[in-house]
């Protein structure tokens, strides 16, 4: 039985009647564009099969009964308004603070009955929260009629994830998450907030693309992570402009840099800001067939990686060896995707190949003392919709 239908059937169990409908928002991977959203930058997402989904009835009190197949399974968690304050604790936080962040923005939203269930691996830099906001809110926005954009319902979503649940991320998942299109990756103007769909046509140019899963256990993340973006402030104060993403003259700028390590921070991100833009132009060239236009990104993802391994500081013996094994097993680009220090990596490899290149990448890792990855293909899929 599918995820649509086993959640159909536990929901009703549950509640005792069928829901109303059921929503679906996906999980994400990075295709291009790292570190460079808070430099008010571009990113180049895709939206992933793995989904969440989440089975929704309205009630016609003001209480949301909320429960998830995924986490926290065998409890059934209630809240009402006077729970809505930002800070709340568990799971729930994801759901509540969407009621929260709808009601904050004006909009008459009431209670509802919702079942959760995802196939987006949790913690993991694919976004399973994302996916858990935006089918939460899209649910909503359907069942109760408000006019919001998909583009607004992305910032709604962020403003539960920065505000309510506490969490400091950029708008890129939510934008994924609603944004996306099937066989498209998503060009996102971090500043701006344009966006374009850019096709990706994977298997017209005889390709998949291997997610893999280091599931390298994360250390000193957030630190690091404050680490990058604070000095990426700091050298666009010396260099007078107000974010990396307004240099103009990157040569320029750099040989005005003195400390080597703030050098070479901001030229990862002034040259992977370069790389979405030139991945756009390639994939977006209609005089290319599918495979030349693939055979010019693969490069832009491996010099991605170099960068944020060499310049960037960004990656660990994990991921480089994953990268490292994918390439040398027949992968035409390969990259780490996400913030570092552990998560996924992608591999552009032939069709058909995906499993073999997984299995290459984890016969590595047992030979150099780390634990099994986690692989399954990305399939550039739809954003948030009616299931
Ligand atoms: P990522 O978004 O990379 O998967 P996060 O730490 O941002 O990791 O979000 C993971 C958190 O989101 C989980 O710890 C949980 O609180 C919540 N979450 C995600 N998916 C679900 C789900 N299906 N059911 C309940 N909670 C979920
Ligand atoms: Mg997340």
């Amino acid at each position: 039985m599918d995820q649509l239908q086993r959640l159909r059937d536990r929901s009703t169990r549950l509640f005792g009647h069928q829901p109303a409908g059921v929503w679906a928002a996906p999980g994400r991977v990075n295709l291009i564009g790292e570190h460079t959203d808070y430099n008010d930058g571009f990113v180049m997402p895709f939206a992933l099969a793995e989904q969440t989904l989440v089975a929704a009835t309205p009630v016609d009190d003001d209480r949301w009964t909320v429960h998830s197949t995924t986490i926290g399974d065998g409890e059934t968690v209630q809240f009402g308004p006077q729970d809505l304050v930002p800070g709340m604790a568990g799971w729930q936080a994801y759901v509540a603070g969407i009621v929260w962040a709808l009601r904050a923005a004006g909009h008459r939203v009431g209670g509802a009955e919702l079942m959760i269930s995802s196939t987006v691996p949790v913690g993991a830099g694919l976004s399973s929260s994302a996916a858990l906001e935006c089918s939460v809110l899209t649910a909503l926005v359907d069942l109760y009629e408000l006019p919001i954009d998909p583009l607004d319902r992305a910032i709604l979503a962020r403003r539960c994830e920065n505000e309510f649940v506490g969490a400091p991320t950029g708008l890129m998942d939510q934008a994924a998450s609603t944004l996306c299109s099937a066989g498209h990756a998503l060009f996102f103007d971090c500043r701006s907030y344009h966006h374009q769909q850019v096709p990706l046509g994977l298997s017209d140019a005889g390709l998949e693309l291997l997610v893999l899963d280091t599931r390298t256990p994360h250390a000193h993340v957030d630190g690091e992570y404050a680490d990058r973006r604070r000095i990426c402030e700091e050298a666009a104060g010396l260099l007078g402009v107000a974010a990396l993403r307004d240099v103009a003259d990157a040569g320029g700028a750099l040989a005005r840099l003195s400390d080597p390590v703030m050098r070479r921070r901001v030229r990862h991100v002034l040259t992977e800001n370069q790389r979405v833009l030139d991945a756009r132009a390639v994939m977006s060239d209609g005089d290319r067939t599918a495979q030349q236009r693939f055979a010019a990104l693969a490069p832009l993802l491996d010099a991605s990686h170099a960068s944020m391994r060499d310049d960037f500081e960004i990656t660990v013996p994990t991921v480089d060896l994953a990268v490292e094994t994918a390439r040398e097993s027949g992968a035409i680009g390969a990259r780490m995707t996400g913030g570092g220090f552990g998560g996924c990596i992608i591999a552009l490899v032939p069709e058909g190949t995906g499993d073999a290149v997984a299995d290459k990448i984890a016969d590595a890792f047992a030979a150099a003392g780390f634990g099994a990855p986690a692989h399954f293909l990305g399939r550039p899929s739809a954003g948030a919709r009616r299931a």
